[in-house]
């Protein structure tokens, strides 16, 4: 599995100078499985750019959507192989308290975005899983899922290949002031042996309480997750738009060193545009 992260700003793209490092593009990752299918997490403004890699090809593409903040499908209309006749494209919406299946595409009409979704030469087929599967195969790959802590909720992924493994699991609060879907030791399950674990850290303990009950999670107890589950590696992920270069980095130190005190084995860093792993 290769996989390469498009887009890893939460809630709104961050452009400008204090930026670059880390990008400012919202969620959007891309994985490509060791057969060659590819699987692309969400769809925030990252997918942009991912488009114009992927309209160089005409197999199918696979999107799995978390949920349908703007965030994670704004990028769409600009996805370059939706114009392109005849690709196929299969989404799988996240579970959403409101079961808004084709949000993703009604963006694409009436006063939102100039070109509406029904006139797309792509063929683009909405999968939505009965709400029991929890679940199920692409190409050589073994997909669950699990609801996430969020407002509106939403589904995490992991994605299983020839023994490799990653859980995405963004836009979660582990400990949220409302009930949750999700219990951290079922996110620990969830996660258990992941080679890569890229999970939402978005706030500082610095920024509660103000921001509990947001949607999103500490970055210290997303890194608790990451040692329970007995990750190799995390990606930090979803970054706050405010946070600039310096101080992402200086989250990242600040995680590493909890993983130095209690000597765990998980490589630990913030996730980056252009940043590609191979597992
Ligand atoms: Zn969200």
């Amino acid at each position: 599995m290769q996989v390469t992260f498009y887009g890893v700003r939460g809630s709104c793209p961050s452009p400008g100078a204090e930026f670059i490092k880390y990008g400012g593009n919202t969620a959007c990752v891309h994985v490509e499985l060791d057969d060659g299918t590819d699987i692309i997490l969400d769809a925030g403004t990252g997918i942009k750019n991912l488009g114009q890699k992927l309209i160089k090809k005409t197999n199918d593409i696979h999107l799995l959507l978390t949920h349908n903040h703007w965030d994670h499908i704004q990028g769409f209309p600009f996805f370059a192989p939706i114009y392109q006749a005849g690709r196929n494209i299969y989404i799988t919406p996240g579970q959403t308290t409101l079961a808004e299946n084709d949000a993703i595409l009604r963006q694409m009409s009436g006063s939102y975005f100039p070109v509406d979704y029904t006139t797309l030469k792509s063929h683009i087929n909405i999968i939505a899983k009965p709400v029991d599967i929890t679940s199920w195969q692409i190409g050589s790959a073994r997909i669950c899922r699990l609801p996430m802590n969020h407002p509106g909720s939403g589904s995490s992924f992991s994605i299983e290949e020839n023994g490799k493994k990653i859980a995405y699991i963004t836009d979660n609060e582990l400990y949220p002031p409302y009930k949750k879907s999700t219990d951290f030791l079922d996110w620990v399950e969830f996660a258990r042996d992941a080679d890569l674990i890229i999970h939402d850290a978005q706030y500082m303990l610095a920024d509660m309480p103000h921001k509990a009950g947001w949607g999103h999670s500490v970055a210290e107890e997303a890194v608790k997750l990451a040692m329970g589950s007995r990750a190799k590696r995390m990606a930090l992920y979803s970054h706050d738009p405010v946070r600039t270069d310096d101080e992402i980095l200086a989250i990242e130190k600040h995680c590493q060193e909890i993983i130095e005190i209690v000597d765990a084995k998980l490589v630990l860093f913030a996730a980056a545009e252009g940043l590609s792993l191979s597992l």
